[in-house]
């Protein structure tokens, strides 16, 4: 009997035609080589992973560069919207772009209100990002919504608790780990980095790699520290870390650019 494929959900962020700096930015054709890549692991016997593509924030390259490569392959990913960005923020999508998305069949979730990070938010500011988002969405795409990324992936019991009071049935988080169930109720995604090449992950997605539970356990790790020193410190001790690394000004400005977003 073959063993029930785990799904393993990519996430991506932003992208764009040259390649960038900055971490959260994947290069077009890259992005095209992945897909590929993708549907050839789909369709290979014995492979133990199904991929599944995600993209956060509601960046407008998503529905310039991506869509059409997702369109042109017949796949359908999940699109986490920070609804209180949409039409309002330069560079992120519009109602207009997110009813072609629905239009083009492709998913779409709530990504919060205003991307602020759930566990430091208080009751009257959850209910924004959870309910209002998702009210709004509902509201003005005529469709239920009934997914939730966690912007920085930050959650506890309590952001639980609340997303499924809120109406969320499925919850994506930013653990590195792919999800056997497919109605699980909280899923883990592998962030997808401008820098990760295309062997890599191609040897991620092979039978018998171990390179994706290495990865769960350093974020594990990671998540252990930030919630032993706070959000703060952490940061702080992670730009330390780091500093030996950000030589150039384009280095660092990508790394201050990648701190104020999600890390
Ligand atoms: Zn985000």
């Amino acid at each position: 009997m073959t063993q029930p494929r785990g799904r393993l959900y990519l996430l991506y962020h932003e992208l764009r035609h040259h390649r960038s700096d900055y971490s959260y930015v994947v290069e077009t054709g890259e992005f095209e080589k992945h897909i590929d890549l993708f549907l050839k692991v789909r369709d290979t016997e014995g492979s133990e992973l199904w991929p599944e593509v995600t993209f956060d924030d509601g960046h407008i390259s998503n529905f310039e560069f991506g869509v059409p490569v997702l369109q042109s392959r017949a796949i359908k990913a999940r699109f986490f919207i920070t609804v209180g960005w949409t039409g309002q923020r330069r560079d992120y999508m519009g109602w207009q772009e997110l009813r072609e998305l629905l239009q083009a069949g492709q998913l779409i979730g709530a990504h919060g209100w205003s991307h602020a990070l759930l566990t430091h938010c208080n009751a009257s500011e959850l209910h924004r990002e959870l309910v209002d988002a998702r009210l709004t969405l509902e509201h003005k795409l005529g469709i239920p919504i009934t997914t939730m990324s966690l912007p920085g992936g930050r959650y506890n019991r309590r952001i639980l608790t609340a997303c499924h009071e809120a109406g969320y049935t499925q919850i994506f988080t930013s653990i590195p780990r792919a999800e056997p169930d497919p109605a699980a109720d909280t899923i883990g995604r592998l962030n997808i980095r401008g820098d990760m090449s295309l062997e890599w992950i191609a040897k991620l997605l092979q039978p018998g790699s171990n390179l994706l539970s290495g990865l769960e356990r350093q974020y594990q790790v990671k998540a252990a520290a930030k919630s032993l020193l706070g959000d703060r410190l952490y940061e702080k001790v992670w730009a330390l870390l780091n500093r030996q690394e950000t030589e150039t000004d384009m280095r660092k400005a990508a790394a201050s650019e990648d701190s104020a977003h999600h890390q």
